[in-house]
C-alpha cells in the first residue's frame, strides 16, 4: 500500500488546533510584567466555582445555607463579565433554587425572626431565577407582621440611630440584658456592647432584601440607610482596633454591595467618598495579614469605584489572591470546619478576581441615597 500522509490531516488537525488554542493563551500576562496570565485567572475562578458548587451538593451544607448559596449563585452570575463564568454560575444558581423551593414550601408556624428573613433572602433570589412563588411570598409578609422592627434590626431606625448601648450575651452566663445594662444582672460580669457597625451591616442587608421583595423586615432600607452618616467619619485600623477594624471594613463594603446592587452598578468616589478613602487607604493592611476574605471584598467595592488592573492595588490583590487559592479550588483555611467560612472566604476571593459587566453609574436605591448624599 502506497504510503499518503495527507489522509492524515483530518486526523491531526484537531490536536493541532487544540494545542494552538491551549498553548497561546499562555502568553497573555495578566499585564506587563504580571506573574499570571488571563488563562490563570480565568481557570482559578473556574475551580473557585466548582468548589462552591461542591458545598451546595452538600445536604447538610445547603440545608443550612441555602439561601446563601443561591444569591451567590445569581448574583455571580449576573456580575461578570466572563460569559463562561456567567454560564456556569447561572446553572449552579438555577439548580440550588429548584432545590430551595422544594425544601421551603412553607413558612414554618414557630419561625424567629431570623428565620423569617431567611426566608425573604431565599424567596427573593428564587422569584428572580424565575422559581416565582407569590403564595410563599404572602406567607413571609404575614409572618413578618408579627415582629418589631427590633426583633429583625435590634433597634427601629423610624425611631432612632443604630445604637451604642446594646449588651451583647453575657459571655459567663449567657444571659440576655436589657439594654443600657453595663453589667450582668445574672452574674455581675461586665458586658460588651455591640459593635454599632456590626448592627448597621445586618439591618443594610434584611432591609435591602425585604424591600427588594416587598415585605418589610422591620423597616425600608432608606429607614436604616439616612443613619450611615452617623457612623461617618469611619475610625482607621489605628482608631478602632483590630476586632474593631473587621466591624467597620464590613459595615463599609456592604454599603457599597447595596447601593451598587451587588457589583452590578459603578459608585462614582465622589458619591462615597469616606467610603472609598477607608478600602484604598486600608488595602495593604489586608494582605500584610493575609486576610484573603477582606482583600476580595476590598477588591471588588474597589472596582466598583472605577479601579482595575491598571492600578496598582488591585494588581497587588490579583497575585495575591492567586498565590493562595488551595489545591481543592478554595480560599481560605482548608482545615477550617465551619463551612460556611469555607465557602464564604472562596466566594469573596472570586469576586475579587474577576472581571464585572458593570451597568452604568448608578445607585440601587436613589431615594436612600439622595437622604446620605453629601450637599
Ligand atoms: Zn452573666
Amino acid at each position: 500500500m502506497r504510503n499518503r500522509p495527507w489522509k492524515l490531516v483530518p486526523v491531526i488537525a484537531p490536536f493541532l488546533a487544540a494545542a494552538i488554542l491551549l498553548h497561546l493563551p499562555l502568553g497573555h500576562p495578566l499585564w506587563p510584567g504580571a506573574r499570571y496570565t488571563h488563562e490563570d485567572r480565568h481557570s482559578a475562578v473556574l475551580r473557585g466555582l466548582h468548589f462552591l458548587g461542591e458545598v451546595a451538593r452538600n445536604p447538610r451544607s445547603f440545608a443550612a445555607n441555602g439561601a446563601d448559596l443561591i444569591w451567590c449563585f445569581y448574583s455571580t452570575s449576573e456580575a461578570a463579565a466572563d460569559p463562561e463564568v456567567r454560564r456556569i454560575a447561572r446553572g449552579m444558581a438555577l439548580e440550588g433554587a429548584q432545590r430551595w423551593r422544594r425544601q421551603n414550601p412553607h413558612v414554618p408556624e414557630k419561625a424567629s425572626a431570623d428565620e423569617v428573613a431567611d426566608f425573604a433572602y431565599g424567596g427573593y433570589t428564587a422569584d428572580s431565577l424565575g422559581f416565582r412563588d407569590t403564595g410563599f411570598r404572602e406567607e413571609v409578609r404575614r409572618a413578618a407582621e408579627c415582629f418589631r422592627p427590633e426583633d429583625f434590626l435590634l433597634f427601629d431606625p423610624v425611631r432612632e440611630s443604630v445604637p451604642t448601648d446594646l449588651p451583647a450575651r453575657c459571655k459567663r452566663c449567657g444571659s440576655n440584658n436589657p439594654r443600657g445594662c453595663r453589667t450582668c444582672r445574672t452574674c455581675g460580669t461586665a458586658l460588651r456592647m455591640l459593635n454599632p457597625y456590626d448592627i448597621l451591616l445586618d439591618a443594610l442587608l434584611d432591609t435591602y432584601f425585604g424591600d427588594l421583595y416587598g415585605v418589610r423586615l422591620g423597616a425600608h432600607f432608606a429607614d436604616v440607610a439616612r443613619w450611615i452618616p452617623a457612623l461617618r467619619p469611619y475610625p482607621g485600623q489605628h482608631g478602632a482596633g483590630n476586632a474593631s477594624f473587621y466591624s467597620v471594613a464590613y459595615a463599609i463594603t456592604h454599603i457599597v454591595y447595596t447601593f451598587n446592587g451587588y457589583s452590578r452598578y459603578r459608585l462614582r468616589k465622589e458619591w462615597f467618598p469616606e467610603e472609598y478613602r477607608f478600602l484604598e487607604s486600608h488595602f495593604r493592611r489586608n494582605l500584610a495579614a493575609r486576610d484573603v476574605e477582606t482583600t476580595g471584598e476590598f477588591m471588588d467595592t474597589l472596582r466598583s469605584f472605577g479601579l482595575s488592573e491598571s492600578d496598582g492595588l488591585i494588581r497587588e490583590g490579583i497575585e495575591f489572591l492567586l498565590d493562595r487559592q488551595n489545591a481543592d479550588g478554595s480560599w481560605g483555611d482548608p482545615g477550617e470546619r465551619d463551612i460556611y467560612v469555607r465557602y464564604h472566604t472562596t466566594w469573596t476571593a472570586i469576586d475579587g478576581l474577576m472581571d464585572y459587566a458593570w451597568q452604568g453609574e448608578q445607585v440601587s436605591f436613589p431615594d436612600a441615597f439622595q437622604r446620605i448624599r453629601r450637599p
